[in-house]
């Protein structure tokens, strides 16, 4: 795909978050592998308004090789991710309501509540509390990277990367409505947990 192509696909789904209320005010960032490169929203742009000047080139050390603006400050937690997972081609960091308030209560998705959830994330785990930014919330959340394409960011968000911007948004959409489920169920009572048996017929599925 061509730079000019991938820039509209941010800006698509940029704006598809926005609607949906996934990344109040300037949260979140939104980035596409490019090569050996990456191209990552500006830091302190909004999602619902990107422009072409908002989506910087960087490379995988973080240095910005096109664009006039700041790169996003999470850009290292997206090299990360890309360099610990070469199948994973864009990735959204956002604080949306429903899973940010799992990362604010300091608890993972990782009980097996809905079948499509333990089809498509087995868990959400939830990474350890770190400053946005920092060194230190790269090396917290990237431990999970490994094994798992979504996480939880303690008392900040959730982060999701797929083969390409649209599986990565599907995700995030799918992820967000999970946790509401989730967060609803408790107010029925609590959700039924699938068996170890129906978790095993879900896994198997993908099989
Ligand atoms: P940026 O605007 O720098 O991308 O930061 C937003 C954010 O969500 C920080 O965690
Ligand atoms: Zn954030």
């Amino acid at each position: 795909m061509k730079s000019e192509q991938i820039k509209n696909e941010l800006i698509k789904y940029g704006d598809i978050i926005d609607a949906k209320g996934f990344s109040p005010g300037t949260s979140g960032n939104i980035s596409v592998r490019y090569g050996d490169k990456i191209i990552i929203t500006a830091s302190g742009a909004s999602n619902g308004d990107l422009a072409y000047e908002d989506l910087i080139l960087i490379d995988f050390d973080g240095k910005v090789v096109e664009g006039k603006k700041k790169a996003s400050s999470e850009k290292m937690l997206h090299v990360e991710f890309y360099k610990k997972r070469p199948d994973i081609n864009a990735i959204i960091h956002v604080h949306p309501t429903f899973l940010s308030s799992f990362a604010a209560a300091r608890k993972g998705l990782e009980e097996p509540v809905m079948a499509e959830n333990v089809y498509y994330f087995g868990k959400i785990p939830l990474a350890d509390y770190a400053l946005p930014s920092s060194k230190e919330l790269v090396e917290k959340t990237a431990e999970y990277f490994d094994k798992y394409n979504a996480v939880l960011m303690a008392n900040h968000g959730f982060i999701v990367g797929d083969i390409d911007l649209e599986q990565a948004y599907l995700k995030l959409e799918l992820a967000e409505s999970y946790a509401q489920i989730v967060l609803n169920a408790k107010l029925l009572g609590g959700a039924i947990l699938l068996s170890k048996k129906e978790v095993a017929q879900i896994e198997a599925l993908k099989k």
